[in-house]
């Protein structure tokens, strides 16, 4: 039996959880698999060699740190450490893009590509023309992609039973005419209406069907995009960070403790330098349950990717007791040191809410800027 239950609140907040039991810190509160998921267009353009489905790494650690340093020579210590079963990869027969599993290219097959499966080389697909419109819109950082849009368009008019898709969808939290438009403000820039109007089209050439008709329309098509980039949780994988993982856990003496530290850090500097920010196979996803947990700058929970796919895991980082909500962080470990007016004006921003979580409530007397640091790391953010 779960120990969580989803429920609706009548405040502005949406949807919330609660816990049906109680938690200890490090308990797993549940397991899911995204609704959809997908690579980001400009990650996926940097030839990461991932499950086209579930975004699992098709690389060993050792293939991988050699094509992120551009030295095919790179040794890594400690193969053993970390075992990485690529025996059952597998390909679209149509169009050639790769699936860790059997499993894998059935699901995606018969939830949403059958729809989508295309050439790649064929330059003037509708879906080639997409994405090459939508990657001069969202550089990297990126925070999400046309592509999960593509995909949850697929998987409505694949659907055998449309009607309860489209209901799955719109589960996600739903906002308003005025705050969909304030959320493709900040997602395409300043002329966010003529592109978005420019990505309605493209995206109508690629699916179009009488299911997906009302996702089609100008205003549907913008509500769908700010559902994608406000419930697209962040996915990333790597095999090199799973063999790191495994690597730190090994039982050493101090000396092979400090080679190994000093073979780590050399090893990041060279991808980085070779590769950059494109470390990872990043994308995002939609989850059902996860999305209903609420952002608290004080949070009982945490979500990760422990199985090197996009499988997610909610946990228990305090105890957690009948009753309470279940709050995951939005704000990244450096936000959530800042000050109260920071992670309310960066919550604000990117998704549209003033917290008033228990630890914003017992700050509320702090003064607007708490240092200097801050307030310049702010102005940078305004230009
Ligand atoms: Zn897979
Ligand atoms: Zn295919
Ligand atoms: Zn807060």
């Amino acid at each position: 039996m779960s120990g969580y239950e989803v429920k609706t609140c009548n405040s502005k907040k949406g949807k919330a959880m609660f816990a049906t039991k109680n938690y200890e810190a490090g308990d797993i509160i549940l397991e899911e698999d995204p609704l959809v998921s997908c690579q980001f267009a400009w990650n996926a353009a940097y030839k990461y060699i991932a499950c086209d489905h579930c975004m699992r790494p098709l690389e060993t650690p050792e293939q991988n740190v050699r094509r992120l340093s551009a030295n095919p020579d790179f040794v890594l210590p400690h193969p053993d450490c970390f075992d990485m079963c690529l025996d059952n990869i597998t390909s679209c027969e149509h169009c050639g893009v790769y699936y860790c599993s059997e499993s894998c290219r059935q699901q995606a097959y018969s939830k949403y590509h059958r729809t989508i499966c295309y050439d790649p080389n064929d330059l003037q697909h509708p879906i080639v023309v997409l994405l090459e419109a939508w990657k001069p819109l969202h550089y990297p950082p990126e925070t999400t992609s046309i592509m999960l849009l593509v995909r949850i368009l697929a998987f409505i008019q694949q659907s055998p039973n449309p009607g309860s898709a489209i209901a799955t969808i719109k589960q996600f939290c739903h906002r308003t005419m005025n705050e969909d438009e304030e959320i493709l403000h900040k997602l395409l820039g300043e002329q966010f209406g003529d592109q978005l109007n420019m990505l309605r089209e493209l995206t109508a050439n690629v699916v179009n069907g009488d299911s997906v008709q009302e996702f089609l329309t100008p205003e549907g098509f913008c509500s769908l995009m700010a559902l994608v980039g406000t419930n697209g949780q962040g996915i990333g994988t790597s095999p090199l960070a799973m063999w790191v993982n495994s690597v730190v856990e090994l039982t050493l003496s101090d000396d092979e403790r400090k080679q190994l530290d000093v073979f780590l850090t050399r090893m990041y500097d060279k991808v980085q330098e070779e590769s950059g920010t494109f470390l990872n196979t990043e994308g995002s996803g939609l989850f059902q349950l996860q999305s209903a947990c609420n952002h608290s700058c004080s949070p009982n929970a945490e979500s990760s990717f422990p199985f090197g796919n996009h499988r997610i895991q909610l946990k228990a980082v305090k105890s957690i007791r009948i009753g309470d909500e279940i709050c995951i962080s939005y704000l990244d470990e450096c936000f959530l040191q800042r000050s109260r007016h920071s992670r309310q004006k960066e919550l604000a921003q990117n998704y549209l809410f003033i917290c008033e979580c228990h630890r914003c409530l017992s700050e509320s007397s702090q003064p607007e800027y708490t240092s200097e640091e801050e307030m310049s790391d702010e102005e940078d953010a305004d230009d």
